[in-house]
């Protein structure tokens, strides 16, 4: 394993021109780009994590002499070289307790919660990401973004803080972190917490709004229930992510705030996969920070374009950056298509489906939208939202 010294002087090795996607017109130079990167971050984790440097040697290969970008990465994969939700506190980088780091822990809705490590330069990734896709959605500098996140050690209560150093556009956010405080909480205190809400909402006056599915429905139907009203805004668009919807769910959500719906399909883990631009043809891959394939889970093949695969998720870097747990070949378990059709909005990056997950549980559970897919699961779930916000 090399120090930490040692990797700070690791000079670029490749030589080509550093482009962000935003200043990359081609999809070859971007192709190029995304192979620099998938040789970055795979031999950084070869040499500092010793699970991963393991699968590569069960798996025969060396990334310092056998990946030279996406397709061995998915040789690898094929071999072995793929982790889960299950292995997280298996992918830290021996170099972490040398970085500032901050701990998050992914919600757990779906398996056993997981702690993940965050350094700086996956944070500065994260909000490359977070501008690509709202500057995609049309939100522009000067407007205001109220934001629902969940309350820390999770993700989303830190992902709007990076914004503030890095690009733009330059919005002004108001953060709510979700109610769970109403637990045992008199009906009077409840009332009167969600009434200072309202009033900070109508004082706020927001143009775009964004939060987790559970949020931006269910928690803002409880606002309405103690007397938000919507119609007194003039709420432009509304972001929706971190678990896949159907479009009958987005159609609600954006009849519910009056207006227009926005996916995105991120993790706690790998941060921004894919968000919606005005076009609404499908969702733009995040391509600069994050490779994405789909393959067979059985066989273990790259099933191609336009197909559904499991999703293949290898979050990006450049050489020299650190992130502090390291995501190789990350599968969620959702199903996506990549897509062959580009985008009429003319960004270069490419396209895939919504998400789609086998377990709808946390869908059903979490949010009661699910009505059609298992009745008696929404009624003990109704009852149960009905319990932590009522
Ligand atoms: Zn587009």
């Amino acid at each position: 394993m090399q120090g930490l010294e040692l990797l700070n002087t690791r000079k670029e090795g490749t030589g080509e021109s550093v482009l962000s996607q935003e200043h990359i017109l081609s999809r070859s130079d971007l192709e190029l780009a995304t192979d620099r990167k998938i040789r970055a971050i795979s031999r950084l984790a070869y040499d500092h994590n010793p699970f991963l440097h393991r699968l590569f040697d069960s798996a025969g290969m060396n990334p310092h002499a056998d990946v030279s970008g996406k397709s061995d990465l998915l040789k690898a994969y094929k071999k072995g070289v793929r982790t889960t939700g299950a292995d997280v506190e298996k992918l830290y980088a021996d170099y972490a307790p040398e970085l500032p780091t901050i701990e998050i822990w992914s919600s757990g809705s779906s398996s056993k919660s997981k702690k993940i490590l965050v350094s700086r330069d996956a944070l500065i990734r994260s909000s490359r990401g977070q501008e690509r896709r709202d500057r995609a959605s049309g939100i522009q500098d000067g407007q205001r973004v109220l934001r629902f996140s969940a309350e820390a050690p999770h993700a989303t209560s830190i992902s709007s803080v990076p914004a503030l150093f890095h690009g733009s556009p330059k919005v002004r956010t108001l953060a709510f972190h979700l109610p769970s405080l109403y637990k045992n909480v008199s009906k009077a205190e409840k009332e009167r917490i969600a009434r200072s809400y309202i009033d900070m909402i109508y004082e706020f006056n927001p143009d775009h709004v964004r939060g987790g599915v559970f949020a931006v429905y269910k928690f803002a139907r409880w606002l309405v229930s103690y007397g938000l009203d919507i119609e007194k805004l003039s709420v432009k668009s509304v972001h929706l992510g971190g678990d896949p919807t159907t479009e009958e769910e987005r159609k609600a959500i954006g009849k519910l705030w009056n207006a227009e719906p926005f996916d995105s399909y991120s993790s706690s883990e790998v941060n921004l996969v894919s968000y919606e631009c005005h076009s609404h043809s499908g969702m733009h891959i995040n391509e600069s920070d994050i490779f994405v394939a789909t393959v067979d889970p059985e066989s273990g093949d790259d099933v191609g374009g336009n197909k559904m695969g499991r999703d293949l998720c290898t979050p990006l870097y450049e050489d020299g950056e650190m992130p502090a747990t390291f995501f190789l070949n990350y599968s969620h378990g959702d199903n996506i298509a990549i897509l062959e059709d580009t985008c009429p909005c003319g960004e270069i990056s490419m396209l895939s489906t919504h998400p789609t997950r086998d377990t709808r549980k946390k869908l059903i559970t979490g949010f009661g939208l699910d009505i059609k897919e298992q009745p008696s699961i929404v009624r003990r779930a109704a009852r149960k939202i009905g319990r932590s916000l009522n």
